[in-house]
């Protein structure tokens, strides 16, 4: 039996989506047509009646961070990149129904086949780190290191956690798309072919494998806020810099602080700390472990029975990781819940109401990246496939 203790409820406890971003970049406000009653006590059965009809015209993908109530209908479930090539994997697969969130779903629509359809059960499903790099932004930071003279030896680089647009941008200036489990091979690459990176648009990862992975100083990393003239830089700033790090970051990721690390270890005697590396650099710092989400859950599949962990990532998935693994003290690393709110906007009654709408013939909330964007974003990703 887990011994998982529930963090404290808050009233941000399902943080807002895309706060202080560009609105317009919000995917989508509902979900159209009817949906069913989440208290419908036959949701489990007609969403297993629907996923028989469909058979394997359906694969349904379900990310890390989703709900006990939608994971347990996934075909398969990982981190973003790891589901994209599992639909990639599945040609002859006509559905391909995405529990996650608008990027990861595009994803999946330039690695799938032009036959493949790629459905998203709730388009406001959006992740708010995606949306505080807009593609307007990005051009205007180009031409300020085009200005200070920087641009032609700098390499942008975005995290899979990135819309369609911004990973074209980068695919059109010879860059590459990383995730948190190849960040450093992807890094590395990088400098290879320049004095500078562009990381979009995640400062916490790009800091945290700039500093801990190629011992790089803090004085190396900029912060480019899109809010400011010029990023908020002087292009002497600009020039000195060889990591100009993108203002984004993950609100989920962000809740956890270096009192949550203190904190966690004065109740737990000989915690291991683990952390993913979109928390802050304070964050990973004071941690005894850093990694992606597969990284995580590797990590406590490996770890000795009666050993004690606190995790610093999502909530769904630590819970899971709890429940699996009762011989172990599985601590959420923070006193308050932390749920990615858009993650969790796909429920059951979505999923549902997704799945029934094939059934009857119709394809609802597909997710298409025009031709255009999917080639040059195809670049960046080919280039992440072929890292050494
Ligand atoms: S956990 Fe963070 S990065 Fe992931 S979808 Fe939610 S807001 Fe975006």
């Amino acid at each position: 039996m887990s011994t998982f203790t529930e963090p404290a409820p808050t009233a941000t406890a399902l943080l807002l989506l895309g706060k202080g971003s560009d609105a317009a970049s919000e995917k989508g406000v509902d979900c159209p047509g009817e949906l069913p009653a989440p208290s419908d006590p036959d949701l489990v059965a007609r969403a297993r009646a629907a996923k028989e009809a469909l058979g394997d015209r359906l694969f349904i993908l379900g990310h890390h961070y989703q709900r006990d109530e939608v994971i347990q209908f996934a075909d398969v479930t990982g981190d973003s990149f790891k589901l994209a090539q599992q639909a990639a994997a599945r040609p002859e697969a006509e559905f391909i129904v995405f529990c996650g969130v608008h990027f990861m779903a595009e994803s999946a629509d330039i690695l799938t086949t032009d036959d493949q359809k790629v459905i998203l059960p709730d388009m406001a499903a959006g992740c708010s780190m995606a949306d505080m790099a807009a593609a307007v932004q990005v051009e205007d930071c180009w031409e300020a290191l085009t200005e200070a003279g920087v641009a032609d030896v700098t390499v942008p680089m975005t995290y899979m956690n990135s819309t369609a647009a911004i990973k074209a941008f980068v695919g059109k200036r010879d860059g590459v798309v990383c995730t948190s489990s190849n960040a450093e091979r992807a890094l590395n690459w990088a400098f290879e072919r320049g004095e500078k990176v562009l990381f979009l648009p995640d400062q916490h990862l790009g800091r945290n494998t700039a500093v801990r992975d190629l011992g790089l100083s803090l004085e190396d990393c900029v912060v480019y806020n899109p809010h400011k003239p010029n990023g908020g830089l002087t292009k002497q700033q600009l020039r000195d810099a060889k990591m100009i790090l993108w203002r984004g970051h993950c609100s989920v990721h962000g809740r956890f602080t270096l009192d949550s690390v203190r904190d966690v270890r004065e109740r737990v005697p000989g915690v291991n700390v683990l952390v993913h590396p979109e928390c802050s650099h304070d964050v990973v710092s004071a941690a005894d472990y850093v990694g992606s989400t597969e990284y995580i859950i590797k990590a406590l599949d490996a770890a000795e029975p009666g050993s004690a962990w606190a995790i610093g990532t999502e909530l769904n998935l630590v819970r899971r990781l709890a429940n699996r693994h009762a011989d172990k003290q599985v601590t959420f690393l923070d006193k308050t819940v932390c749920y990615c709110s858009t993650m969790n906007r796909i429920d059951l009654p979505h999923l549902v109401w997704a799945l029934e709408e094939l059934v009857a013939g119709r394809v609802p909330n597909q997710i298409t990246v025009d031709a255009e964007t999917a080639r040059h974003a195809s670049f960046a990703l080919d280039r992440m496939l072929a890292l050494p």
